[in-house]
Parts: structure tokens; C-alpha cells; sequence
């Protein structure tokens, strides 16, 4: 049986930055993924300042690919708009292995199954026992899922379907675009350049949406492709999409029991306008260290529900989830 003070289900951004801060408290830290890393992870890789700050990452320092946009480009319809705002992108399967060897704790790979409580302790799948145990497993997380998810269900209305890939490709337009509402779906498409030769295209909804409709992300693919092709951006012979899916930020605030915590996406934390989910997952990390480290209350009081402010984020709530 191997022992450690806490044990993180999933090395994503929610998982290494609590280990991180774990660590450097000085605890005994295992990080358990099912992956080994560097590991795929579907993902646009759209990076805020705010996630960079909280992560103590100056982008100076950061060794990988990585792009600075000034503005992001904005479509609906035949409407266009250029919103001046700093924002950065990163490549996933870089990144998260960047954070996870940072954070200094042993990384296992392996496939948590299952999790009971020992007296003050968790056991995990019979082989590992800790103190303190982190839920950082995504959208599948095992932790909210055993321990979690019976008292406090995320809402079906505030799950997202995606779908998207990311390759080599010699992009010419260097400016990040979304486009909003395309052919009705219910959420939008983007083309993110990254650096050393990278882009990633994709697009999502909402899942229950997609569903009264009777569509899925995979009918809008081949039309946003198309029009990629059409608008001069990206002409690629050889996509190999991919989907995903993880939830908004909803009504799970039950997120601490008896020295189990859930961070990221296994509570749903992602931004209610624009989806944004790294952002969260970090802090939350965060958070959750911080009420190990110091006995204080874990609440996600802290974490913004919103990537922007105003009434375009209000409009854009109103559009993806409305009916919550
Ligand atoms: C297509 C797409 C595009 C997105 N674009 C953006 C974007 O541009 N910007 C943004 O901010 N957010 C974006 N998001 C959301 C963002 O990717 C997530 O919110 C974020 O990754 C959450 O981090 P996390 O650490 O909670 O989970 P994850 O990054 O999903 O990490 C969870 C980890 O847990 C591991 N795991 C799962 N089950 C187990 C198990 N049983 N045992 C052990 N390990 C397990 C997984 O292997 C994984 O490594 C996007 C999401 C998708 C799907």
C-alpha cells in the first residue's frame, strides 16, 4: 500500500496546481492520472492573463509554444467586431505536462476505480491511502463521482459538446477568431493559431440544445470547415476531429467532505459565456490547497462565473444556457 498526506485524482491544471501548492507546503503529494503525460488533451488553449497570474507564470519564463493575441475577432452574421483584449494561447499536451513536473509531486499513472473511506482515511483501489484526497478528474472524475455526485448533480442544461482538432499547419492569419451562432448552433466556433506551427479549429454547444434541435457538433464540423476553406484561413486535407464534453459553471457547491475536495471541471466550473474552463480549474486548485494548508472553508465564492462583464456576457449566458 503506497501512503502519501494527499492524493489528486487527474494532473489537468486543477490537479497540478493544487499538488503544486500542496507541496510546497511541504506535504507528501501523489498525483494519479490515467494518462501518461505529456497527454492529448481536447482543448483550444485559449490562456487569460488572469489564469497566467494566478499560476505565477510569467510568460517570459514559460519555455513552450506560446502567443499573445491583442485583440480577439468576433463574428455573428454578417456582423464583425474587434475586441481589444490580451489573451494568450498555449498548446495543451506542452502546458499541462509544463505545470505537472512543476508542481514536484510523485505522478502514477493509473486509472482510479475505486474509493472508500477508512476511518479518517481514503483507501484507493486498494493500493494507495491518504489523508487528504483531491478530485481533479475532469468531467468522468471518480472522486465527484463516488463522493460527490449523489448530493450534488450538475445540471444536464449546463453541459457543452465539442468538437475540434489541432495540427501542424503553416497558419498566415496570426489573430484569434470566434464566430457565434453559426447555422443556429448553440455556441460557437474558433481558430486559434499557436506558436511553432500550430493551430487548433473547433466548435461547441450546448448538449441539450444540440439535442432539441436534433443535431450534433458533428453536423456543424463539415460547414465550419468549409467556410474556413472559404474565408482564406485554413485549407487541410486530413481532420481528425474529436469531442468532448465537461460542464458550466452551475449549481454544484457541495465541494469539500471530511477531507475530500473537487476541483475544475469534475465540479463543472467552465465560465458561463465563454466556456472558459482553465481559468477556474486553476483557482479552484487553488482553493482547495489552501483549506488543506489551513483548515480554512473551501468555497467557490472566488471564482468568477463569468469571462467577461456586461451585457455581450449577459447575452451570451442568456444564448448557452438559458433555460437554467
Ligand atoms: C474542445 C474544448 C475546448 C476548450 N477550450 C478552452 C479554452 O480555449 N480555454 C479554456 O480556458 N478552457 C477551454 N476548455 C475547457 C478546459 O479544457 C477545461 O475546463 C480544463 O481542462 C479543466 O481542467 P481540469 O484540470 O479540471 O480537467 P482536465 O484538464 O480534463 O484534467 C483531468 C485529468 O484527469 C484524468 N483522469 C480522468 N479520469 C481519471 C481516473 N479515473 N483516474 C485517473 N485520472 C483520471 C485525465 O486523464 C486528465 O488528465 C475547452 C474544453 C474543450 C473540451
Amino acid at each position: 500500500m503506497q501512503l502519501a498526506d494527499a492524493i489528486v485524482v487527474g494532473g489537468g491544471p486543477a490537479g497540478s496546481t493544487c499538488a503544486w501548492k500542496l507541496r510546497d507546503a511541504g506535504l507528501d503529494v501523489v498525483v494519479l492520472d490515467r494518462m501518461r503525460f505529456p497527454r492529448t488533451k481536447l482543448c483550444a488553449g485559449w490562456v487569460t492573463p488572469e489564469a497566467l497570474d494566478d499560476l505565477e507564470l510569467d510568460p517570459e519564463d514559460y519555455p513552450l509554444s506560446f502567443m499573445t493575441f491583442d485583440e480577439l475577432h468576433l463574428h455573428w452574421k454578417a456582423l464583425s467586431v474587434k475586441l481589444k483584449s490580451k489573451q494568450h494561447s498555449i498548446r495543451r499536451f506542452e502546458f499541462d505536462n509544463f505545470l505537472l513536473c512543476r508542481a514536484g509531486a510523485t505522478v502514477l499513472q493509473h486509472k482510479v476505480r475505486e474509493i472508500r473511506r477508512d476511518g479518517a482515511d481514503f483507501v484507493i483501489d486498494g493500493q494507495f491511502r491518504c489523508k487528504y484526497l483531491v478530485g481533479a478528474g475532469g468531467t468522468a472524475c471518480p472522486v465527484y463521482r463516488t463522493l460527490f455526485h449523489d448530493s450534488n448533480p450538475r445540471s444536464g442544461a449546463l453541459q457543452t459538446a465539442t468538437y475540434e482538432h489541432e495540427f501542424a499547419f503553416d497558419w498566415q492569419c496570426g489573430e484569434c477568431h470566434l464566430w457565434f451562432f453559426d447555422d443556429g448552433l448553440p455556441g460557437y466556433a474558433w481558430y486559434v493559431p499557436k506558436a511553432n506551427g500550430f493551430i487548433n479549429v473547433g466548435l461547441g454547444g450546448m448538449a441539450e440544445q444540440l439535442k432539441r434541435q436534433g443535431g450534433h457538433v458533428r453536423e456543424y464540423w463539415r460547414k465550419f470547415v468549409d467556410r474556413l476553406e472559404s474565408r482564406g484561413l485554413v485549407r487541410y486535407g486530413h481532420y481528425q476531429p474529436a469531442g468532448y464534453s465537461y460542464y458550466l459553471r452551475g449549481n454544484v457547491d457541495v465541494v469539500s467532505d471530511h477531507n475530500a475536495y473537487i476541483v475544475g471541471d469534475s465540479v463543472g466550473l467552465a465560465t458561463r459565456d465563454m466556456c472558459e474552463g482553465i481559468g477556474p480549474a486553476v483557482k479552484s486548485g487553488l482553493l482547495a490547497a489552501q483549506a488543506i494548508i489551513t483548515g480554512c472553508d473551501y468555497s467557490l465564492a472566488a471564482i468568477n462565473k463569468f469571462s467577461g462583464s456586461g451585457f455581450a456576457s449577459k447575452l451570451l449566458e442568456h444564448k448557452f444556457a438559458g433555460s437554467q
